[in-house]
């Protein structure tokens, strides 16, 4: 089989995260009947210190409904310009909450209170109304950045003064979480809402949480069930996502290690003008002349690895639970004779 750094979301079920799934209990969750989805929206809202959470099908969903929460239409969402919410899903801000958006430079995708403050627009009817803040953490398009808490708290703080919410798009905080030695439940302190995604480097199948208050989360039930995302016996896979939760985070840390490792080597070819900053386990790094990102990806495939373009001349490399340690040796291995 190919070795796969295209992206984290590729992995396979654990055989022991396929025994959880096969022996949930289930039941329908229309019905509020499902004990293994009530177990792991619990499970989330506890480990962030919150009300409560709702199982979804995909973090777009989730990320979502929590624009739809806070905005409506005439509304404006604040963002770095690379975030997923915006280029990423579908045109959502405005299909589904029929809102503005204002985006700003930042770097590595990050941004700071100081780029929120001037981007919030005057109390005047010719402008749209500055209503969300919405974080990515780790940044995705910023190869895997991730947030100082000082800084997150800062914007909380414009976003107090300015009566703005503070949305998380938190696919892979558990990633930044490992990497920054941070605590989930101040992330649930500083946030109206976060997203989070299991299917991602937690490796579950299927799956994301919006976890916040408890008003919140149920009408963001409602508007679950207006996107047709309300489900039945869903325990199958919340299981897996409950697994993940319990077994998966800690060791997050061997991605990690995994992409330095090949940023280390990276550094030093001759083909490479540069590698960005490897924090997590996503890693970008820009190509010389000497091959294009077909010509790059090509060679790469013919020795059985695959992986992305990202950009002009931009290759993205994504460790996750099924790339493994034989996987690292002969993926240095084919870089270094590339
Ligand atoms: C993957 C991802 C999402 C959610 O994507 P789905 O494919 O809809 O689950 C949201 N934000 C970021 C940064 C992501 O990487």
């Amino acid at each position: 089989m190919d070795i796969d750094l295209r992206s984290d979301t590729l992995t396979r079920p654990t055989p022991a995260m396929h025994e959880a799934m096969m022996s949930a209990k289930v039941g329908d969750d229309m019905f509020g009947e499902d004990p293994t989805v009530a177990a792991l929206e619990e499970k989330a809202a506890r480990m962030f210190g919150r009300d409560a959470a709702l199982y979804c099908a995909s973090g777009t969903m989730t990320n979502q409904i929590g624009i739809r929460l806070h905005c409506q239409i005439q509304d404006e969402v604040i963002c770095h310009k690379y975030s997923h919410i915006y280029l990423y899903e579908s045109g959502g801000i405005m299909a589904n909450a029929g809102a503005s958006v204002r985006l700003l430079e930042g770097d590595r995708g990050l941004i700071t209170a100081k780029d929120v403050e001037a981007a919030i627009q005057p109390d005047d009817i010719h402008s749209p109304v500055s209503r969300l803040v919405s974080l990515e953490n780790t940044m995705n398009k910023g190869g895997g950045s991730c947030y100082d808490m000082d800084e997150i708290w800062a914007i909380r703080e414009t976003c107090h003064e300015h009566g703005l919410a503070l949305h998380l798009d938190g696919a892979r905080l558990f990633n930044a979480l490992v990497a920054k030695g941070q605590n989930a439940k101040e992330y649930g302190e500083v946030f109206d809402t976060i997203s989070i995604c299991l299917s991602k480097g937690l490796g579950a199948p299927v799956g994301s949480l919006l976890i916040g208050g408890h008003d919140d989360i149920k009408r963001a039930r409602r508007i679950r069930k207006v996107m047709g995302g309300a489900w039945r016996q869903a325990g199958y896979i919340a299981a897996a996502g409950l697994y993940a939760l319990e077994h998966h985070i800690e060791r997050l840390v061997e991605d990690h290690n995994k992409a330095k490792e090949m940023a280390k080597v990276l550094r030093g070819l001759n083909y490479v003008e540069e590698v960005l900053p490897c924090e997590t386990n996503i890693l970008i790094f820009k190509l010389t002349d000497k091959y294009t990102n077909s010509t790059f990806l090509n060679k790469l495939a013919e020795n059985g690895i695959l992986a992305f373009g990202f950009g002009p001349q931009l290759i993205r490399f994504v460790t996750h639970y099924d790339f493994t340690d034989d996987h690292l040796t002969k993926t240095i291995e084919v870089l270094k004779k590339l």
